[in-house]
């Protein structure tokens, strides 16, 4: 069943198969759940304390949604600002899919941002930062902390190393992706936002401060 809604203004087509919200809208980008499986296992994470809600969308999905599914959910891309690859999980997870739904939608004309906990590499364990080259414009990668013994206890990841993994991602982006913004949370516990700033700095990228809860 498809429905359109409407919602901040904007007209919405959403995929109503099994009632998953594939695709929603928040501050005039288009946000796709394609996966709610993750890399890494956040303390903070409000899936993990039986919270799928985000802004009124429950993001629990029931199955992954195939590449056709998606791009109906989102429907025509240039309605939006950007077209934001998010969560509740890891997109590049479904890394396959995400790079065809991304190259489509970006010959549609659409601005692509991917939001990812930068382990891409490492989980495939090789470089796929140049498959994004062509049809991502941006990347926000989540560090969430400025040193490794903080990130192990606030992201839980279940790779080695990944502190430097996620900061080893970046340089090899930063090749292919000229936008690419390091993101951490305000308020975490212990977490230093201006040695955040600062790794972002050494790396070249950009940084922004999130709230906890808040899409972006
Ligand atoms: S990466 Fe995001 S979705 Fe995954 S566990 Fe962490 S906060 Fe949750």
């Amino acid at each position: 069943m498809r429905v359109t809604n409407k919602m901040n203004g904007l007209q919405l087509s959403e995929t109503f198969t099994n009632m998953q919200n594939i695709a929603y809208v928040l501050h005039g980008n288009c946000y796709i759940n394609m996966t709610n499986r993750c890399t890494l296992r956040c303390a903070f994470c409000p899936k993990f304390n039986k919270q799928w809600d985000v802004k009124g969308y429950l993001l629990r999905l029931k199955s992954e949604p195939d590449t056709q599914e998606i791009l109906t959910a989102v429907g025509d891309p240039t309605r939006y600002k950007e077209i934001v690859f998010c969560g509740l999980g890891e997109p590049t997870l479904r890394l396959k899919e995400l790079l065809i739904v991304a190259t489509q939608l970006k010959l549609q004309g659409a601005t692509i941002r991917l939001n990812t906990d930068g382990l891409a590499n490492a989980v495939y364990k090789k470089d796929i930062t140049p498959l994004l080259k062509n049809c991502v414009d941006s990347i926000s990668v989540s560090l969430n902390a400025h040193h490794t013994k903080l990130y192990e206890k606030h992201c839980r990841p279940l790779i080695d190393n990944a502190f430097y993994a996620v900061q080893d991602f970046i340089r090899t982006a930063r090749e292919h992706i000229d936008d690419i913004t390091i993101t951490a949370i305000d308020g975490l516990p212990e977490v230093d936002i201006s040695a955040c700033e600062k790794i972002a700095a050494t790396l070249g990228v950009k940084f922004r401060s999130r709230i906890l809860d808040e899409v972006g």
